[in-house]
């Protein structure tokens, strides 16, 4: 099969990306290497799947749509999943004209190509902060998710309703996946995970907001990729729950789907910390912090409608995929 993934160079990107040339598939990676941050550990991720058979590679931003169409045209896709987007919570506050840029203008654009080229399965990456305020534990898809609490989760939600808007009118099928708190070896040097390892080792405090209090969803790289590629293979038909006398979106016709991609076992913060600090050998010295604006106090994936339709089962303990993330971490820094 030949797949376009883009944030190809990305953490997850390129995770999915070496698992599908693994299985046979043919992959073209499209990415714009942006500085969000260090383009090193980027362009260290793609120097490991440039010399791989069946792996190309273009550097250029969604929002360029000549470059985008020359990509759709030139390696024809029969299936595009997208990961390439402005991530993080807490940048989003102060710079949102990025989020708009890449994760509305450049998603339209994805499902504009997708759209007129017929593609078989459009699979993007959501995201657990579309739940916002939400309280209801665990987190289910059928939760209303209308009060996301910063940008990048609205432009997250943003994205399921325009997936649905086209799914509906040209019939394009589309699965959007709620990730939660995804960890593990080439991890993001902004998510909590690398910072701590980072200052620990370093000997610097590490801050911990909400007092380490929060539950978060930690959810293995490997196990995600998983979910994604048992997604990519099954393309939604029209929705099985359809009334045609209740043509409401939550009933609708459209070959849409959403799911939640998580590890179904929830962990306090303050026991992932206990957990870095039995593989490091280290303490950390800890600053604790109120929580920050746009955070979410607690998630817990519901991950039954996944399972159910795809036998997605999560299975790697935090225990196993920490160490397995400061091993790569050692090796990769020599520290
Ligand atoms: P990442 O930042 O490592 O990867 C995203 C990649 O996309 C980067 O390499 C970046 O250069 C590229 N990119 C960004 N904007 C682009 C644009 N406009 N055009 C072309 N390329 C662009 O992030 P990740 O952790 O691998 O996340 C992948 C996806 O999953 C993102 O959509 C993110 O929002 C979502 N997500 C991740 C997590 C998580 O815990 N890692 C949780 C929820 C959702």
């Amino acid at each position: 099969m030949r797949v376009l993934v883009t944030g190809a160079a990305g953490f997850i990107g390129s995770h999915l990306s070496e698992r599908l040339l693994a299985r046979g598939d043919e992959v073209l990676g499209y990415d714009n290497l942006n500085p969000y941050y260090d383009p090193r550990l980027k362009q260290a991720r793609l120097d490991k799947l440039l010399p791989r058979e069946g792996f190309r590679f273009v550097n250029a931003a969604l929002e360029d749509r000549t470059a985008l169409d020359q990509a759709f045209d030139s390696f024809r896709p029969q299936r595009v999943v997208n990961l390439a987007a402005q991530a993080g919570v807490r940048y989003s506050l102060e710079n949102p004209h990025a989020y708009i840029d890449s994760n509305i203008v450049g998603f339209l654009n994805i499902l504009e190509a997708c759209r007129h080229r017929h593609i078989e399965h459009l699979v993007y990456a959501s995201s657990s902060s579309v739940y916002g305020a939400n309280r209801k534990l665990p987190f289910a898809v059928e939760d209303s998710v209308d009060h996301p609490v910063s940008l990048y989760a609205a432009s997250k939600k943003a994205n399921e309703l325009m997936a649905h808007t086209y799914s509906h009118l040209f019939n394009l099928p589309t699965t959007g996946l709620r990730f939660f708190t995804v960890y593990g070896p080439w991890g993001r040097p902004d998510m909590a995970l690398f910072l701590f390892t980072r200052k620990i080792l370093a000997g610097e405090p590490i801050d911990v907001f909400n007092h380490g209090k929060h539950t978060r969803d930690f959810t293995y790289v490997d196990d995600i990729v998983e979910g994604v590629i048992r997604t990519l293979d099954r393309v939604p038909g029209p929705d099985p729950g359809y009334d045609p006398l209740d043509p409401s979106p939550a009933t609708s016709t459209a070959p849409y789907r959403v799911y939640n991609i998580g590890n179904n076992q929830p962990v306090q913060l303050l026991r992932y910390i206990e957990v870095l600090e039995e593989c490091l050998g280290r303490k950390a010295e800890r600053n604790l912090l109120p929580l920050q604006p746009g955070d979410v106090p607690d998630t817990y994936a519901d991950v039954s409608a996944l399972s159910r339709d795809t036998g997605y089962a999560p299975s790697t303990p935090i225990e196993v995929g920490v160490r397995r993330f400061v091993d790569w971490y050692r090796e990769f820094y020599g520290v």
